[in-house]
Formats: C-alpha cells, sequence, structure tokens
C-alpha cells in the first residue's frame, strides 16, 4: 500500500462544481486499529445527489463538511482488517468516499460477492440506483399491467431500469432523454414502447402521441420543465413520483411546477420518497433484480470512466452534461 489520495470537499459550489471546489489531499497509507479493515477504493458511484450533499442546507442527509473527503458510494476490496466479521480478500460495498483507502468499523458495509456480478453491478443493478428504481416504482408508483409508465432520465442509471422494471410488469414504458442517440438506445436496446427527445421539441405534443390515454405514471428524475409538461398529460388517479429533479440541483432558486393543479382535476398525487427508508428490504429486491438479469429480461448498465481519484470532479460533470448512459461509475486505477 502506498499514500492515500483523497478528494475533499473545499468550497460550496455555486452552481456547477468545479474543480475548483475541490482538493486534493495525500495522507500515509491507513493501518486498521483493533476492530476496522482497510478497503482499497476500486470503484466510486457518481451521483446527481453528490452536487445537494455539498450545499450547506438541511437534507434527508447532513451536508459533507468543508474539508471532509468527498461522500461517495464504492465498492472496493478489503486490504487488512483487525475486524472479525471481515478477511482480507473479501469485496465490500459502502459508503466509503472519494479516496484511494477508507478505514471502516464495518458499519453500513456490505460483502458482495464478485464470482456472482461484476463489482460495478454492486453500485447499479444491485445497489443503490436499482433499489431506487425498484422501490420508487413499485411501492410509490404503484404500476398496473396495460398502464402506460413515463421516465424522464431514461437513459440514466435509475431511469434505464425503471422503464425496464415497468416492462417486466407488463406495462407501456415511456421514455424521456437527450439525444437520438440515446432515444434510440432505450427503444432498441432497452425494449422501451417509446422515448422522446427532450432536446429536439415538444414534449406535451410527443407525449400526446406517445401516451395517447394520459400517463399513469411519472417517475420523475429531472424536475422542471420536463414535470410540468407532463403533469399537462396525467391520466386520471395517476402517481406522479419524486425521484429527483437533476435539471435544479445547480439552480439558485429551485423552479417548482406550476401545473400542480392537474393533480386536483385528475385526482393523482405526487408523491416524494427516499430510498434509504427501505434499506430492510434491499436484499430481496437485490435478488428479485438479479433473478431477472439472469433469465436476461434486464440489463443492467454501467457507463465505466477510468481515472483516479482526482479525475472526480470532471467525471461528476458529465453528469450535468448527459455524456453518461446508464451507471456513471469511475473506476479508479491503483499503480
Ligand atoms: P443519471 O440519470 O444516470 O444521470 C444524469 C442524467 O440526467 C444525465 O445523463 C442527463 O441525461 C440527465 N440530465 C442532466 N441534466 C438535465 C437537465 N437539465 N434536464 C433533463 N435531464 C438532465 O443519474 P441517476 O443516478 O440515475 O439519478 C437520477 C435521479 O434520481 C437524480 O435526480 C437523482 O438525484 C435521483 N435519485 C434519487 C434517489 C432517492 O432516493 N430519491 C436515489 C438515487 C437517485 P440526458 O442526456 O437525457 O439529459
Amino acid at each position: 500500500m502506498t499514500g492515500n489520495r483523497q478528494v475533499r470537499l473545499a468550497a460550496r459550489p455555486q452552481g456547477l462544481p468545479t474543480e475548483a471546489d475541490f482538493d486534493v489531499t495525500e495522507a500515509p497509507a491507513p493501518e486498521p486499529a483493533d476492530g476496522q479493515l482497510v478497503v482499497q477504493v476500486r470503484f466510486i458511484s457518481l451521483d446527481p445527489a453528490m452536487r445537494g450533499w455539498m450545499n450547506d442546507a438541511p437534507s434527508y442527509i447532513p451536508p459533507v463538511r468543508i474539508g471532509e473527503v468527498m461522500r461517495a458510494g464504492a465498492v472496493g476490496r478489503v486490504v487488512a482488517s483487525r475486524h472479525p466479521d471481515y478477511a482480507e480478500g473479501d469485496h465490500v460495498s459502502g459508503a466509503l468516499g472519494v479516496q484511494q483507502y477508507a478505514v471502516s468499523d464495518g458499519s453500513g458495509l456490505i460483502k458482495v460477492d464478485p464470482e456472482a456480478a461484476a463489482l460495478p453491478v454492486y453500485l447499479g443493478a444491485l445497489g443503490m440506483t436499482g433499489m431506487t428504481a425498484y422501490f420508487g416504482l413499485l411501492e410509490i408508483g404503484r404500476p398496473e399491467p396495460g398502464q402506460t409508465v413515463v421516465v424522464s432520465g431514461a437513459a440514466g442509471a435509475v431511469g434505464s431500469a425503471v422503464g425496464q422494471i415497468a416492462k417486466l410488469k407488463g406495462c407501456r414504458a415511456v421514455g424521456i432523454a437527450g439525444g437520438e442517440d440515446k432515444v434510440r438506445f432505450v427503444v432498441e436496446e432497452l425494449g422501451f414502447d417509446a422515448c422522446i427527445d427532450y432536446k429536439a421539441g415538444d414534449v406535451r405534443a410527443a407525449l400526446r402521441e406517445h401516451a395517447p390515454d394520459g400517463v399513469d405514471v411519472y417517475f420523475d428524475n429531472v424536475g422542471n420543465p420536463i414535470l410540468d409538461a407532463v403533469l399537462t398529460h396525467i391520466a386520471r388517479g395517476a402517481r406522479v413520483v419524486i425521484c429527483g429533479a437533476i435539471a435544479q440541483y445547480n439552480a439558485d432558486t429551485v423552479e417548482g411546477p406550476s401545473n400542480y393543479l392537474q393533480l386536483l382535476v385528475r385526482r393523482s398525487t405526487m408523491q416524494g420518497f427516499v430510498v434509504f427508508d427501505y434499506a430492510d428490504r434491499y436484499a430481496q429486491a437485490a435478488r428479485e433484480i438479479a433473478g431477472w438479469m439472469a433469465d436476461g429480461r434486464f440489463t443492467s448498465l454501467q457507463d465505466i470512466v477510468c481515472g483516479s481519484v482526482d479525475t472526480f470532479p470532471q467525471v461528476l460533470q458529465q453528469l450535468f452534461d448527459g455524456d453518461n448512459v446508464g451507471k456513471l461509475v469511475l473506476e479508479v486505477q491503483h499503480v
């Protein structure tokens, strides 16, 4: 083990995060104390939520403090252990942070099996991404066979999983994504019934075409202005699932929907959720998703960028530029 490069939050970003908002520091390689283990971080999850964690504002999780190692989900390999439940060579997933090596007392760690699935899949379909799609759609969206499910961010990590689960449940799946290539991919490779290119034109007109009887479930990953467009076309009794609002995360003032009275007219509900509330059911959901993958009925999509922890700020930017297809992951090269 060499030194430990760590990416720390240096400043609260104004708008889009930049490299100047982070410091890269180097500490001596860590040694585990009694009851601890050291994990070599191999794959780091890039999440839109990271932008919210950088703000000094109360949320469902405390902000990252200035000077603290940037919070991140990751998977890695145990390289030293003085913990009774972990041995050198085990692989684990957890909030390991943007750093080469993480010291842990085991809290919040989950052992993962690299023989059962490639390590990045534990950040994708078998990790928080898959859990978000599964519980958000099935518990909050409650789709019924034959209904129309619309999902934004359809070529992204959560969105690509939501559309596939909707199809598995017998629904019509309509995506919304940016650009021709993503739209084609979502329909041709993931089996959605249709996908709307929100960058190409009028989302409302496209919804009338692709969801002629209205939208029964809208799984929202992006927020306004797309949320407002979909609200104009919801069916009676629709469920609008507020998963996230990436289009608003860098804004000084969050723009909410002005068409919310459609909820009244259409006797519909709009409900947010936080995936962590389903933690005691993750294992059951992961077993079901793994079964779909084994049957060839579900594709776990990872978009893996090879680099070092130093490249984290540039890779994070890709989420906001729409560069990723599927789960964006930074593979940490250890030389
Ligand atoms: P993702 O969708 O893989 O990546 C972000 C995608 O968002 C980009 O590829 C881009 O796709 C799209 N995007 C970026 N800026 C946009 C804009 N201004 N308008 C419309 N689309 C834009 O990310 P993810 O990890 O799957 O997360 C999706 C959402 O789920 C996020 O809002 C995240 O915060 C939320 N989330 C919530 C929970 C929860 O517990 N509630 C848990 C996990 C994630 P295009 O090229 O198509 O624009």
